[in-house]
């Protein structure tokens, strides 16, 4: 495939190409360019030519073009779904919902392109003071490997409804579902420009795009490392900045809860797309005195997670996207296996494919620091409190604040879980789902602004203000 800029199909300007690979299989599925220095300044420059024309469309008209991609989204998902599953790895059926959650939440901003109102004062010795809503201008979205399609979506829908142009970087190794869909953007009707979307590395291609003086905002999703350099990067040139930089979300399960949902949030919390997402449930502090029969089921339903190639109908969990991905995750389970008990799981399987078991870890002490860290996989620890005091200092005793969760029937246990956890987002017996209507990231260093909802909306805008004297 080739990279889209200006509305057109690109070589790199090197004419260099970089292989994508089927984690699940180790095959070559593609090539995409590999974009330079050169090729982020034309999709730059493309971005900035078609910017005047966009902003300037009323809000309904871009909303339309937004309404069309859906749909055709909608009617190609198989395909683009099984494009996902090829490079990502993810089971078709969670590859399906991505594709469909794409489509929604570019409905939904879609839905709200008429919603963007200034406002208006009356003073009496400076006249009428109007606060106009602008769009910035050139917009940079980066976007990583774990739910590349969705993702995108939540930096598209408000970027481009807002009246802003955008240049997408994909993550290396999952470009061409990304691609696919810039091509149903194009037969939508949308200007040329308006969204291009760039292939290469980030440290080139990303590296380019975020020192760029012509670019406005980048809105980052990925590792704290890369997301801090980003943020120093773009304070350069005076960009706006959003990062969500992941999570390490606890989940309390109280001693009143309903044990056999929370395990069944708990697994699907944790083993969906491998592990390998931001809210993912990544650490258990459940109550001692139910311990032993939530570990039992525990243990029951993640044995039943039948792993294999995505594309299998009898898979419920693929392989990790990639090499570093697996090399993290065996460093993990190894790091512990001496002083922790693994209850299920703990091994890659042998054989071609980024396979690991989905695996249960107990016997952990409450300050372990793979209770600290992301752990991006599909291992979960699970330890004893003896009370919500102890689950919530314990929640709350690493640096990330992305998500969290309570499971318990009682009012006052879950408003404590609300008020306490240290998150941008809090569910009381779920966790995981994100609808667009929910304003998404994180406190302390899981990053700084919000994705979705209207919140992401304004976040494309700035004020200007009007002082208007007659
Ligand atoms: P990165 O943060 O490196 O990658 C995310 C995106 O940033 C990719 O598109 C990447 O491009 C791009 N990028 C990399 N370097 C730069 C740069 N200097 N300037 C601009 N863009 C850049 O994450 P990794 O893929 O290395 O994953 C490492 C770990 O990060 C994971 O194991 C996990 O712990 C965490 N992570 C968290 C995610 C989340 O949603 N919370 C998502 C992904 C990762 P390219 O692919 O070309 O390198």
């Amino acid at each position: 495939m080739k990279m889209l800029i200006g509305g057109e199909w690109k070589a790199a300007a090197s004419g260099g190409e970089m292989e994508v690979v089927n984690p699940a299989t180790w095959e070559t599925i593609g090539t995409v360019p590999l974009g330079g220095h050169e090729d982020a300044g034309a999709a730059v420059d493309a971005a900035g030519s078609a910017f005047a024309g966009w902003a300037d469309l009323p809000p309904v008209e871009r909303g339309k073009v937004l309404f069309r991609t859906a749909a055709l989204v909608r009617e190609e998902t198989e395909h683009l779904a099984a494009t996902l599953v090829a490079e990502q790895g993810k089971p078709l059926r969670e590859a399906t919902d991505e594709v469909r959650g794409f489509a929604h939440v570019l409905e939904y901003y879609a839905g709200l392109s008429s919603s963007l109102y200034g406002e208006s004062i009356n003073t009496k010795a400076y006249g009428r003071i109007i606060v106009e809503r602008r769009p910035l201008g050139v917009c940079v979205g980066i976007v990583p490997w774990n739910m590349p399609v969705l993702i995108a979506g939540w930096k598209i829908g408000p970027a481009l409804v807002a009246g802003n142009t955008m240049v997408l970087k994909p993550a290396s190794t999952t470009p061409l579902t990304t691609l696919a869909i810039g091509d149903l953007f194009l037969r939508a009707g949308l200007p040329e420009g308006v969204l291009n979307v760039v292939t290469g590395p980030g440290e080139t291609v990303g590296e380019a795009l975020v020192t760029h003086p012509n670019v406005r905002k980048v809105s980052f999703t990925g590792d704290i490392g890369t997301g801090r350099h980003v943020a120093e990067t773009a304070a350069q040139t005076m960009k706006h900045v959003a990062l969500e930089l992941g999570g390490s979300d606890p989940m309390i399960v109280c001693d009143d809860a309903d044990l056999k949902a929370a395990a069944a949030g708990a697994v699907v919390g944790r083993f969906y797309n491998c592990g390998q997402t931001c809210t993912a449930v990544k650490r258990v502090y459940v109550f001692s005195d139910v311990a032993e029969r939530f570990k039992e089921l525990l243990v029951e339903k993640t044995r039943a997670i039948t792993v294999g190639d995505g594309m299998e109908t009898w898979v419920r969990m693929g392989p990790l996207n990639n090499a570093a991905g697996l090399e993290r995750i065996e460093g993990v389970v190894e790091d512990v296996r001496e002083e922790a008990e693994i209850l299920t799981g703990g091994r890659h399987p042998g054989g071609k494919g980024f396979f690991y078991e989905p695996t249960l870890i107990t016997g952990l002490p409450a300050d372990a620091p793979t209770l600290r860290e992301e752990v991006f996989g599909p291992v979960l620890p699970v330890v004893e409190v003896e009370d919500l005091d102890e689950a919530v200092e314990a929640a709350n005793s690493t640096r990330y604040g992305l998500g969290a969760s309570i499971w318990t029937k009682e009012i006052g246990r879950a408003e404590r879980g609300c008020r306490d956890l240290e998150a941008g987002i809090v569910w009381v017996n779920q966790h995981l789902k994100v609808p667009p209507e929910t304003p998404f990231g994180g406190v302390k260093w899981s990053g700084t602004g919000r994705e979705n909802g209207l919140h992401a909306l304004e976040r494309y805008t700035e004020e200007k203000a009007l002082l208007i004297r007659s």
